[in-house]
């Protein structure tokens, strides 16, 4: 509690093994969500609410669905005159681009922020000189490249009808989900501790099921 979005982020990727901040995004999702799988499995239940009439939806999906396949950490690409060496996005640079107020600036700054090197046919040219519709077409290109950095999900509402692209922040949704599930571990050894007067560790280590039937007596 208290950690910034990147700081969570880093932190569940680092779970089961060191994690370092300079890798791409997508590999960093595709370390909390093998957390996420070990924990609770591979089924996630997401709550989208629809931009055209605020109704609630309910989404079902699979960490499959979500989990990068291969992701390279730089690559070139070819984008009008210009070519472009680049690295993929990673936690630092994601930090980076929170300073800027407009998302806008901030997708800028980071696809300028991610290029190695740059030409303009023969000519090496810096990524200062890049104009903003090439970084622009670069940002895509990064998208295509580590889907799994942001996923998009393509939505329909139920009641009116309206389909929409959402952004789905894997490490923000499992960090809420652990935060729901460290409560509820909470009031358990809250309950049991005073019922029974067992320490924390002592209600922590009985199994699930043997904590279960134990909540169920004292709730009798
Ligand atoms: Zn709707």
């Amino acid at each position: 509690m208290g950690r910034s979005s990147i700081e969570r982020g880093l932190m569940l990727a680092s779970v089961s093994g060191d994690f370092a901040p300079d890798l791409p995004l997508g590999l960093r999702n595709d370390r909390v969500l093998a957390l996420r799988e070990r924990l609770a499995g591979p089924v996630l239940e997401a709550l989208a609410s629809c931009p055209a009439c605020g109704s609630t939806l309910e989404c079902t999906l699979g960490t499959d669905l979500l989990r990068a396949a291969a992701v390279p950490l730089d690559g070139t690409a070819t984008l009008g005159d210009f070519e472009v060496e680049y690295r993929l996005p990673n936690s630092l640079d994601l930090a980076y681009a929170l300073r800027f107020a407009s998302a806008v600036e901030a997708a800028e700054a980071l696809a300028r922020r991610c290029v190695i090197r740059a030409w303009q046919g023969d000519r090496e040219i810096s990524a200062e000189a890049l104009p903003t519709g090439t970084l622009e077409a670069l940002g895509d290109h990064l998208d295509q490249i580590d889907p799994a950095a942001v996923p998009s999900l393509g939505l329909t509402c139920s009641d009116c009808g309206h389909a929409w692209t959402a952004l789905f922040d894997v490490a923000d949704f499992v960090w809420r989900e652990l935060a729901v599930a460290a409560r509820r571990a909470l009031l358990e050894v809250h309950e049991l501790a005073r019922a029974y007067g067992w320490t924390e560790g002592e209600v922590l280590r009985l199994s699930p099921t043997r904590r279960k039937l134990y909540l169920g007596m004292v709730r009798a």
